[in-house]
């Protein structure tokens, strides 16, 4: 392999969707030297596939102090980023079909309305006062006002645009072999297909092939791959402001603002095929589970029925056992900073996610309890069952 001289960084951050973006974007403002590498391009993976809901509701409690926190970040992105990234807090309505479906929607309220979430029950016709679009067949919903949405893949650009005006470097089109260490093991820098590069610290942003990197260093994060159908109609009349979901998260769909509806759902295990395709990575989605996420939201909002579509595509979900992501510095590799797993929900998170890891890298308390967040917690994990995706929105 040729090897150009080593450079120096002081941080180098693998992967540039929105965790790995906002990461360098942090460290840029607060002066570090900081390269920013990505195999594809920003937003080329589950932050260009994302649905993009920004929601709050239906997190697991050791994540909704991030995600409340995000949301806020998320009101002013657009002047702190000088672009647009289409956020709006048009609300988030989780949606029960049956009995079944209504009791999981009852113990969120009741769990979210006490950690202090402004999220209301509605029942009966409420929700299709509120959503007309709605279907009948929905008896009972979640409606948190203070969630939204945005454009994942302008939100994803606007945030590596920034970091490079602040100052972070950029390398993308070149694939991270691996990591390298010195002989205590400390991490030192990286191999990519073209060069060698030499850092104070790493920071692993890499999404579903963040173990490819951390394998080889005895570190493992336990994760499924999930594949996950997508969709997007051609624009129609707007119908719906919301995110809508499903109250097990299993489909969900929104309109974006030029009336596209961006919709999708299931999820079968990921197979491992990827194509590139005009130098972006691709994946198929099956029939089956195309066929079901398109009948599940036509369940959820009928006049989808007559929707025309414009474009599928499939999308992979880190999933780890518990739904929650690992931030961490993991023990035995110093010098190493991971952030994945976030199992289908770190797109509302990236504006966190980067002041988090800024914050570790530079040796600053991050201001959040992490420790539902270590590598450690899967120490006595010993296999079994993925937690159930909680995709929605
Ligand atoms: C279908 C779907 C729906 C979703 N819906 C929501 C939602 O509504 N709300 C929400 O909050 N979240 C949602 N998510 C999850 C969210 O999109 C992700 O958690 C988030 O985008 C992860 O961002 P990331 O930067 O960590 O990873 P990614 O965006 O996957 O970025 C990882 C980057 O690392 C690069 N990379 C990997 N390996 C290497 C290597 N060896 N060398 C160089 N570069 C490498 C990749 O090219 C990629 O660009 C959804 C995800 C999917 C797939």
């Amino acid at each position: 392999m040729p090897h150009e001289p080593a450079k120096n960084h002081d941080v180098i951050v693998v992967g540039a969707g929105i965790s790995g973006a906002s990461t360098a974007l942090d460290l840029a403002r607060r002066g570090v030297d900081v390269l920013m590498v990505d195999r594809f391009c920003p937003a080329a993976m589950a932050s260009g596939w994302t649905l993009a809901g920004v929601r709050q509701s239906g997190r697991h409690r050791a994540e909704l102090p991030l995600a409340r926190s995000a949301v806020e970040i998320w009101a002013s992105m657009d002047e702190e980023l000088e672009a647009e990234t289409f956020y709006r807090r048009t609300g988030n309505l989780r949606c029960a079909r049956n009995e079944a479906e209504a009791k999981i929607i009852l113990d969120l309220v009741k769990e979210q309305e006490a950690a202090g979430l402004d999220i209301a029950l509605l029942k009966g016709r409420e929700v299709q006062k509120l959503a007309p679009a709605v279907s009948e067949k929905v008896i009972v919903a979640s409606y948190c006002p203070s969630d939204g949405q945005a454009d994942p893949v302008a939100t994803t650009k606007a945030i590596a645009e920034a970091a490079k005006r602040a100052g972070a470097k950029t390398l993308f089109g070149e694939r991270v072999l691996s990591l390298d260490r010195d002989a205590s093991g400390a991490v030192i820098g990286l191999t990519t297909e073209k060069r060698r590069l030499a850092a104070g610290k790493v920071v692993l942003c890499a999404g579903v092939y963040g173990n490819e990197l951390i394998n080889p260093l005895d570190l493992n994060v336990p994760m499924e791959v999930q594949m996950v159908t997508m969709m997007n109609s051609t624009p129609t009349e707007r119908i719906i402001e919301q995110v809508i979901g499903t109250a097990n998260a299993t489909g969900s769909g929104r309109q974006e603002p030029d009336g596209k509806f961006r919709c999708g759902g299931g999820h079968e295990t990921w197979n491992g095929d990827i194509v590139v395709e005009d130098g972006m990575p691709r994946v198929r989605p099956s029939v089956k589970n195309l066929l079901w996420a398109m009948e599940n939201f036509c369940d959820l909002v009928p006049a989808f029925r007559q929707a025309r579509i414009e474009r599928i595509w499939a999308g992979l979900i880190d999933q780890t056992p518990d739904a929650l992501p690992v931030l961490d510095e993991p023990a035995g590799a110093p010098n190493l900073v991971i952030a994945f797993g976030f199992s289908g929900h770190g797109f509302c998170l990236g504006p966190v996610t980067g002041r988090i890891l800024g914050a570790l890298v530079s040796g600053e308390d991050p201001g959040y309890d992490l420790s539902p967040f270590r590598l450690s917690r899967f120490n006595s994990w010993s296999g079994g069952e993925a937690a159930p995706l909680s995709l929605h929105g």
